[in-house]
């Protein structure tokens, strides 16, 4: 098995905006609040980068922010076509969790979790993670099965897993109407160790950290080819010139497809639309990431006291960032059978995001056809997570050129060999995971 214990941090670089501290608040806060400075610099791209990170997502910032600290590896560039954090990682609802059932996924995801676990203190920045736990409710006894069985997956590989009875679920959660007409709710699963994050918070400090550590992060600098020469990718056109590249690796979610195509692959992955909703702000009333086992919908408060929820993918192909009213009923019908003393409550925002959905429903970290081209995609909508894990694999196998072995199960060949990794069982159909 994998060593999934999380690495020892590298030695602590000095961020050119100086290190955070309660100490540093209380003296800026005396001084008037000259001393701040910007948290990550503002690079233009150099024509040429041993490594080129197309994207400035959690994904592409975290494989920069690895690179450095755990392969000293830092003449990196990521380039982003906008500012970076307004991808999928600052359009999320923030759910962190390991409770997968494939031992594969568990492990990956439990890496992740104990990455997320330190990751505040490693790049002293306050990504407000909140280990409040995630509850998963069951409405059948065949959906019970399910979820025990998971389970106990997760606890024989040494991850938190708890079963909650009825009684145990109405004293964690009073507001939800476990004896609603619709699905009365049996009982729950709790991970106690999953919970939220800040998400864009999260592009911030790895930006931050990796700036610090040497990358270049260049936004407003979109890819629009991919370089060629001698059957290898040499580097990439961009709005900003052309930078060359020794290896160059995509980290565009809900774009893979596009930005693959630009060097002629085709990748089994399809773009969708999820969508997401937070309420005006009320007094805490949940302190759990809640979810619905009888349709999809998940939920929890904020710490500004909105509610952020959302459910399932709407279910056509699109690049567009907005969703569809019917979605948007499906969830507020799920929200109201099981919370329906929040019927009142006006929502403020909605948005969309666009998902990099698999046929298995499993990402990909992994080499491809093409020598010089690395991929990490396929996120589909459980990729907010993944990024410390995601982020650290990546740079092992950009660093390496092989697999690290938590990401060997998430390669491209697994589709032409059958080794699916197909975690929902719900076929080769990428709106189904
Ligand atoms: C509504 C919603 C809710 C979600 N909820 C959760 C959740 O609760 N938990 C969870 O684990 N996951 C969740 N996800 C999924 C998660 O957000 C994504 O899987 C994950 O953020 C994707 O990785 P990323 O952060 O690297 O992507 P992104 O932030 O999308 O990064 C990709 C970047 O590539 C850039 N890019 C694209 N094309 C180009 C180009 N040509 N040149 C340069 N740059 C380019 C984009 O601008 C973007 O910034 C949710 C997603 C959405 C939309």
């Amino acid at each position: 098995m994998a060593d999934t214990s999380p690495p020892q941090p590298a030695p602590a670089r000095r961020a050119a905006s100086g290190r955070y501290s309660a100490w540093r608040l209380l003296r800026e806060g005396l001084t008037g609040q000259r001393g701040w400075t910007r948290a990550w610099a503002k690079a233009a791209p150099r024509p040429h980068y041993r490594i080129v990170i197309v994207g400035g997502g959690g994904h592409g910032l975290a494989t920069a922010y690895y690179l450095a600290s755990e392969h000293g590896i830092t003449d990196v560039a990521v380039l982003e076509r906008g500012p970076i954090g307004l991808g999928n990682v600052g359009r999320n609802t923030t759910i962190i969790r390991s409770n997968y059932f494939h031992p594969d996924n568990i492990r990956f995801y439990e890496f992740s979790l104990k990455l997320w676990e330190g990751l505040e203190q490693r790049l002293n920045f306050n990504s407000m993670v909140s280990q409040r736990g995630t509850l998963n409710l069951f409405h059948t006894e065949a959906q019970r099965d399910l979820f025990t069985r998971r389970a106990n997956q997760m606890r024989l590989l040494g991850v938190d897993a708890e079963a909650l009875d009825r009684a145990q679920v109405r004293r964690l959660v009073p507001l939800a109407d476990l004896d609603n007409g619709r699905y009365p709710v049996l009982g729950g699963f709790l991970q106690p160790r999953g919970g939220t994050v800040r998400h864009d918070a999260v592009a911030w400090g790895y930006a931050r950290a990796a700036s610090a550590a040497g990358a270049d992060i260049v936004e407003h600098c979109e890819v629009t080819g991919i370089t060629q020469a001698g059957g290898r990718v040499t580097g990439v056109q961009t709005s900003r010139g052309a930078i060359g590249a020794d290896l160059v690796c995509l980290a565009v979610a809900g774009h893979s497809s596009r930005l693959a195509a630009l060097a002629g692959l085709t990748l089994p992955i399809e773009t969708h639309v999820l969508q997401a909703f937070v309420s005006e702000a009320v007094k805490p009333l949940l302190d759990v990431v809640l979810t619905y086992g009888a349709g999809h919908f998940y939920v929890s408060q904020s710490d500004k006291g909105g509610l952020v929820f959302g459910g399932a993918i709407d279910g056509y192909n699109t690049y567009a960032q907005r969703g569809t009213l019917p979605m948007a009923e499906e969830v507020a019908a799920s929200a109201m059978t099981l919370l329906p003393g929040l019927a009142r409550l006006k929502i403020l925002r909605q948005w969309g995001g666009v998902m990099d959905m698999t046929m298995d429903g499993s990402p990909l970290i992994t080499l491809t056809p093409l020598t010089g081209l690395i991929l990490n995609g396929g996120w589909c909508y459980g990729g907010f997570k993944a990024i410390p894990a995601g982020g650290f694999t990546t740079a092992h196998l950009i660093a390496c050129g092989t697999p690290h072995p938590l990401a060997a199960h998430l390669g491209l060949t697994r589709f032409a060999s059958g080794h699916t990794v197909d975690e929902r069982g719900a076929g080769p159909f990428p709106y189904a995971h």
